[in-house]
């Protein structure tokens, strides 16, 4: 029921979308959006610019490594990674293992 009133859409970041009203916000960009809230604001700048480097932005993107890999990236030390490990699990994820 109600499903036919479903239309798909299309964000500006090319997401594909089902919404049944009219409000305009993509799922997906929002969720994005969560995930880094919390995320890369609590790293110190130098572990930030290491995910970033990486093409880590998302909570996401992290799962796909382990912490051993994590910490082979350059500027991102041994103290960072509880924080990580603690956003991740917040968020029902972990590191690859
Ligand atoms: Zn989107």
């Amino acid at each position: 029921m109600g499903l036919s009133k479903k239309s798909l859409r299309t964000c500006n970041k090319g997401h594909h979308y089902y919404k049944s009203s009219d409000c305009p916000i993509c799922p997906i960009c929002e969720q994005d959006r969560n995930f880094n809230n919390g995320f890369l604001s609590t790293l110190s700048a130098p572990a930030r610019r290491a995910l970033e480097n990486n093409g880590i932005t998302t909570l996401q993107q992290l799962t796909a490594y382990s912490e051993k890999e994590i910490l082979q990236f350059h500027g991102l030390g041994p103290a960072s990674l509880p924080k990580l490990r603690t956003v991740l699990e917040n968020n029902g994820l972990s590191f690859k293992r």
